[in-house]
């Protein structure tokens, strides 16, 4: 009697998300092999294969809808002398503890001026800004940069959410008044809640950070928070009102129409796509591996042909059929290795692959093929003949369906709260705190480190999308509230 194959079972995501998402995420990276944290620079990651294919597909979509409002793209150096950085005080104030310096070149030793490796671009860019923008006919002047920042971060780092490299988008925007930049940040916001919401599924608020946490140079600060199930906020895309702090130690002038030479507005943005790659594998994987909107698969469907013996060649013939036929309009692809079917299934369900096709011999006898959705698990037997509409269907409402069932869980994870002792315990029972606040101005900072010292939570800012403010005193100090502000552990 012939031995049977012995299957070796491939070992799961052994530790539940709800329970332990770090160690949940570290083997998610690890099994579905997204990135390697071997590489021999500490923080410096490397991205595979997998992870990279939706990277570049991120930015893709990024750069489309950055290019339809008006954006060019542009190719800067990586260094920036230091002289440049020093223009803007507090800017340099805020950076410099991260910088990477080049100091030494070639054989000739140390460099007249040291070299930042660019922890973002405005002081590069900026210096440029200056001899290319004459007149108000320039303006507004709208750029963008696809580009990777070094940054050398003491936090304790995690793949894709923090890194000391990290691969982004930039924008940076001159207009000609102060109303043509807060429009900016308005359609900033919007292009953030359109890719992050609507193409990578992850729900976000966006709150006006408190000045003690605002971007270093910056007026204000707009950023999106995203919860990651785990109770804690992610800071993911924010963009940052500049005014004319940039634009007079820079010299971005224009001729007005008055002829009158005056300082451009600016505003920037910066979207760190890495890091919403990191936050959308987090916030939508399960405890089998990943989720991903449709158009984002680095495969969209799998065709696994169920062999029995003696029917390998019909099953494969049928298989090929299929491909053929999805293959111009779908990334499709067959595993015909000689892997178990139960080994497959639960591969292609770690990477997150959103259908996956099942053809055995009965089905083919009966022209009948099984679909399996990834995100819901719903299993459905169609004729071959609907095969086309059916998955057509299927890859138009995918991403729609992950959103909905994404987008539900926000709101209830926001508790209003009036006083210290049941914001602690929000706090520790994984939610974010919503209460009022003496203001989210320079003076209102001690009550903001009480916050941090006595809550266990940081003041994440005041919501943009919310007018309404109904609380009568802060829930630090007890003297009367200007706004409402939310807290929440952060990442
Ligand atoms: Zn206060």
């Amino acid at each position: 009697m012939a031995k049977k194959k012995k299957e070796i079972p491939l070992t799961g995501i052994t530790v539940s998300k709800e329970e332990d998402f770090s160690a949940w995420y570290t083997e998610l990276i690890n099994k579905a092999e997204l990135a390697d944290i071997r590489y021999n620079i500490k923080g410096f990651v490397v991205y595979r294969e997998w992870a990279t294919i939706t990277i570049k597909i991120m930015y893709a979509k990024y750069e489309e809808l950055m290019e339809k409002n008006g954006h060019l793209p542009l190719t800067m150096p990586s260094l920036i002398p230091e002289s440049n950085f020093l223009l803007e005080a507090e800017h340099v104030e805020g950076f410099a503890p991260e910088v990477f310096w080049v100091t030494e070149a070639g054989s000739s030793g140390k460099l007249s001026e040291r070299l930042a490796l660019r922890p973002t671009s405005e002081t590069a860019l900026y210096k440029m800004y200056s001899l290319w923008i004459r007149s108000y006919k320039d303006l507004p002047f709208k750029r963008y940069l696809s580009c990777q920042i070094w940054r050398y971060e003491g936090k304790m780092t995690r793949p894709f959410f923090r890194a000391r490299e990290f691969h982004w988008i930039e924008g940076h925007d001159v207009f000609s008044t102060m109303e043509g930049a807060l429009i900016q940040v308005k359609e900033d916001m919007e292009v953030t809640y359109q890719m992050l919401q609507d193409e990578f599924g992850i729900p976000i608020i966006f709150f006006e950070r408190p000045q003690w946490d605002k971007f270093p140079g910056a007026i204000s600060t707009y950023a999106a928070d995203a919860l990651m199930g785990s109770g804690k906020v992610l800071q993911l895309p924010s963009t940052h009102l500049l005014g004319q702090n940039f634009s007079k130690p820079f010299n971005v002038k224009f001729i007005d129409r008055d002829g009158e030479e005056k300082y451009g507005y600016q505003t920037c943005y910066g979207p760190a796509i890495s890091r919403i790659y990191g936050a959308m594998i987090a916030y939508l994987g399960d405890d089998r591996g990943l989720i991903l909107p449709f158009d984002l698969a680095p495969i969209q469907i799998i065709i696994i042909p169920i062999i029995y013996k003696g029917k390998e060649e019909i099953v494969i013939k049928k298989a090929k059929e299929i491909y053929n036929h999805l293959k111009d309009k779908f990334k499709v692809k067959i595993d015909d290795s000689d892997e178990s079917v139960g080994n497959k299934f639960y591969f292609w369900e770690l990477k997150g692959v959103p259908i996956r096709i099942e053809i055995g011999p009965k089905d083919i006898e009966k022209g009948e093929i099984i679909l399996i959705k990834r995100h819901d698990d719903k299993k459905s037997t169609i004729k071959e003949a609907e095969l086309e509409s059916k998955i057509d269907k299927i890859a138009a409402n995918y991403t729609k369906e992950i959103k909905e069932k994404s987008l539900i869980d926000f709101e209830s994870q926001v508790e209003c709260v009036y006083e210290k002792d049941a914001a602690i315990e929000a706090i520790n029972n994984g939610k974010i705190v919503c209460c009022g606040f003496c203001s989210i101005d320079m003076d209102a900072y001690q009550c903001a480190e009480l916050v941090e010292k006595e809550i266990g939570g940081f003041v994440r800012g005041k919501r943009v999308d919310e007018e309404k403010h109904e609380f009568a005193t802060c829930l630090i100090c007890g003297k009367p509230a200007s706004c409402t502000v939310y807290i929440a552990k952060s990442y």
